[in-house]
């Protein structure tokens, strides 16, 4: 499957007509339609004016191949964190709203428990013994000072989760690595768990944390794994359409340089006008 194609139905080609002119031959076709420029995702033709035009080294850096399908994986995760950062908040409201609310709530609680144990127990469920029950007797017996540290505590792990959501869902590196830290420190947590009762929501979460954690590393090549930022930035420059257009560009000025004709001085100069055409470009997000 050709994930590049994916984003070009989504949001459309990516042409761009650098200003040097031996690139701007390569990137462009004659056709009977007029020019046509290559987008910088998927690789086609396109006929029609460039979307934008400017110095090789200004051209936007897309996401092309795996990194599409990369991309789109981190926004699942992120997708996941977001709805953890929700549910987390609005614990937190719950909690802290728990204050200034629990006579009511004592009062219902008390009024209400006979009555809802009776329409449990004809429909053959023991509520005296459930989770919830107690988590409720639980909390009306903390001080006040105690659930305003449970509500900024759940405050502050929705923002954490928000925080990952963020990064991963902008695949910016910084994001990725908040994750990975901000999910690693919670999995020894999450294992100490799994010691002491096995549930299928706890397996749930930790698998999906390992696998982010692991998803992040590998591929990223966060922490220097696989050769790091610097072999993970490599292998997005060998991907990308423009850069090849200036590679073959400057091999082909080797080639020509490489006559007879040319003094010892054309190499250097040649290096030179190379590291110009690819200087350290971001990539766009999007
Ligand atoms: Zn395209």
């Amino acid at each position: 499957m050709d994930w590049s194609l994916l984003d070009c139905g989504r949001s459309g080609h990516v042409t761009y007509a650098p200003d040097e002119p031996a690139l701007r031959d390569r990137l462009s076709a004659r056709t009977s339609g007029g020019t046509a420029w290559r987008c910088l995702r998927c690789g086609t033709f396109v006929t029609g004016d460039p979307d934008r035009t400017g110095p090789a080294g200004e051209a936007p850096r897309v996401r092309r191949g795996d990194q599409v399908r990369s991309a789109l994986i981190l926004r699942i995760f992120a997708i996941e964190r977001f709805l953890r950062a929700l549910l987390l908040g609005v614990a937190a409201y719950v909690v802290w709203r728990f204050q200034y609310r629990r006579s009511s709530i004592e009062e219902a609680f008390d009024r209400d428990l006979p009555l809802v144990r009776t329409l449990f127990k004809q429909l053959g469920f023991d509520i005296d013994h459930s989770k919830l029950v107690g988590l409720i007797k639980h909390a009306l017996t903390l001080s006040n000072g105690s659930i305003r540290v449970l509500a900024g505590g759940l405050a502050i792990y929705a923002v954490i989760e928000l925080i990952e959501g963020t990064g991963l869902w902008l695949t910016k590196r910084w994001g990725e690595y908040f994750a990975m830290v901000a999910t690693s420190v919670g999995l020894p947590l999450e294992i100490y768990d799994l010691t002491t009762k096995i549930t299928v929501t706890r397996v749930l979460f930790f698998a999906v944390n390992l696998a982010l954690v692991l998803y992040l590393v590998l591929t990223k090549r966060l922490l220097g794994v696989r050769g790091g930022k610097r072999a993970y930035e490599a292998r997005l420059r060998s991907e990308s359409i423009m850069d090849a257009a200036i590679a073959d560009v400057s091999a082909s000025r080797v080639t020509a340089a490489a006559g007879p004709a040319t003094g010892p001085a054309a190499g250097p100069a040649l290096a030179a006008d190379t590291a110009a055409l690819a200087p350290d470009r971001p990539i766009a997000p999007g």
